[in-house]
């Protein structure tokens, strides 16, 4: 039911606000607000002599308007006032230039500063390396003698076990030769 009264109220036509300006619209209520938005007897007055006129006849109106044209500026102030943007324009672009200058300076200064900190930096780093390619050397050198102390070490010791070795070697009797012993022990024994 609430449906069917509201397509009633929308199919139903209404006259647009401005009937007594002239307008001769009916409208259904779902459209009116986006007629008279845009209705043409809608009054209005000009923006420049404010005479009454109606949307519809603004732009023709304006065409004929004398006060919308009569607004111009003479000859002379616009050359002054060309001057004057012309000195103000020069004006800029000296303050421009000189700021220009000025940061530039800047900059240099500033890269100036940076090469000195980056040549000192280099010196630090070259001496850095130069200490330590000293220091491998003298560790490698180290490194070389205690090498060489090992194996120096090491052949004595063998030189030295070897020669234990052949000295026990000869205070031992040879096998054959204890074998024998053992034979002539058994054999006075049994005498
Ligand atoms: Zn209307
Ligand atoms: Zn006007």
């Amino acid at each position: 039911l609430h449906r069917y009264m509201r397509n009633d109220l929308n199919n139903l036509q209404i006259r647009c606000q401005y009937w007594q300006h002239g307008c001769r619209e009916k409208v259904p209520l779902e459209t009116l607000h986006q007629h008279e938005s845009a209705c043409p007897s809608e009054p209005m007055r000009c923006p420049a002599c404010r005479a009454d006129t109606s949307r519809g006849e603004m732009a023709r109106h304006l065409q004929i308007c004398t006060l919308r044209t009569s607004a111009v500026v003479p000859a002379a102030d616009v050359a002054r006032l060309l001057e004057d943007m012309r000195s103000e324009l020069e004006a800029a672009r000296q303050d421009f230039m000189t700021k220009l200058a000025e940061q530039k300076l800047e900059m240099d200064l500033r890269l100036d500063a940076q090469r000195r900190h980056l040549v000192q930096r280099e010196h630090c780093l070259q001496e850095q390396l130069e200490e330590m390619r000293r220091l491998y050397a003298r560790l490698s050198e180290d490194i070389k003698k205690l090498i060489q102390q090992e194996n120096s070490r090491t052949e004595l010791q063998m030189a030295q076990e070897k020669a234990d070795f052949s000295k026990c070697c000869t205070r031992l009797p040879a096998r054959r030769q204890v074998q024998k012993l053992q034979k002539v022990q058994i054999y006075e024994r049994q005498l």
